[in-house]
């Protein structure tokens, strides 16, 4: 878990003995790993008819991304990727037209990243739809191509994740021994329905805890399979986390990242520690939605530097487990261990 910097961290480091400027960039302390990243051709705006989205900057771009990671001392991204087909749903309720934004929201300009930059990311594609004929072949190419494991965004394709057409997809995660990023949008369900489940299913999500339900014979038919929640289970209020906290507790292989959770804050972060154990926490910024410039992942409201800095409560060891630790063991396609489950997981099963 040592530090592994790259050529330019360790010049970094060497300016920084020498020079002891105040606004040098601090020593290279921890390995991070943002584990929820996406990259968007944000130069396609503007022009052509492609309209300008106020919610993408020019952060968002390859090399705005890879800037950013140099100045905030990130070692590796889970490069998230899809299309503007994939994310339609949303872009709609944005009032945007997605065949507008195909050359921005464009996964062959995001694969470009892994090509130019392989050991900065392991790839994630999204585009689990069972509707799309191929959909099988595409991720069994995906795997065959290099991919680390998927996110699934099902109700951007309109359904539940318990629906029968992803059965095939958790077989096929189990067997190419691949974890899962599971976003479970529930914090978008009032604008954004599952509209492709028959009406018998569709409406069967009040609160946190309904789709806990749905979601448990998955986690127990697929337990041998990694699967991190996105965004700490996309919990649309703060309330809700008295039922996803124990939610993931309860459940041996199941993690989540922690990029743009609701009530993110220090105190937050160290609730949620204590709660599931430091082994299923994974430090992530949904990366370019935040961003607040190069800065960002030294200063900016999802710096990695609060878990480093701001929070009392964890040990060192924690620290280095929600920063980089839990990532890496996750694209190993590894369960958290009972130690890294930590207390949570005792007073759970007594
Ligand atoms: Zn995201």
């Amino acid at each position: 878990m040592a530090a592994a910097g790259s050529g330019s961290f360790n010049t970094a480091l060497a300016d920084d003995k020498q020079g002891k400027k105040d606004d040098a960039p601090p020593k290279k302390r921890y390995r991070v790993i943002d584990t929820h990243v996406h990259l968007f051709n944000a130069r396609q705006m503007g022009s052509d008819g492609v309209p300008k989205l106020n919610f993408l900057s020019l952060d968002a771009t390859i090399e705005g991304y890879v800037a950013a990671m140099k100045q905030g001392q990130v070692d590796k991204g889970f490069l998230i990727t899809y299309n503007a087909e994939d994310v339609a749903a949303q872009l709609r309720n944005y009032k945007v037209d997605p065949a507008m934004v195909r050359l921005v929201y464009n996964t062959a300009y995001q694969k470009t990243a892994l090509k130019k930059h392989p050991d900065l990311f392991w790839w994630f594609p999204e585009h689990i739809d069972p509707v799309r004929e191929t959909y099988l072949e595409d991720l069994q190419k995906n795997f065959e191509d290099g991919a680390a494991g998927i996110k699934m965004m099902t109700v951007f394709h309109g359904y539940f994740p318990d629906h029968p057409g992803f059965l095939p997809v958790y077989e096929m995660c189990r067997k190419y021994k691949k974890p899962i990023i599971m976003d479970l949008s529930y914090w978008y369900l009032n604008v954004m329905p599952a509209m492709n489940e028959l009406e018998q299913r569709r409406n069967r999500v009040h609160r946190f805890s309904d789709y806990a339900a749905l979601l448990e014979p998955i986690l127990k038919d697929f337990s041998d399979i990694p699967i991190s929640l996105a965004h700490t289970g996309t919990a649309s209020r703060a309330s809700d986390y008295d039922e996803v906290f124990p939610f993931i507790a309860q459940h041996k292989n199941l993690s989540c990242d922690i990029a743009a959770s609701t009530d993110y804050s220090a105190a937050w972060l160290q609730k949620l520690v204590k709660a599931v154990g430091a082994g299923k926490v994974m430090y992530g910024t949904d990366w370019p939605y935040w961003t607040s410039g190069a800065s960002s992942y030294l200063k900016g409201d999802r710096r990695w530097t609060m878990i480093a800095d701001e929070c009392p409560a964890l040990s060192e060891e924690e620290k280095v487990a929600i920063l980089s630790g839990n990532a890496q063991r996750f694209v190993e396609n590894k369960l958290p261990t009972k130690v890294e489950r930590g207390a949570a997981e005792s007073k759970r099963d007594s």
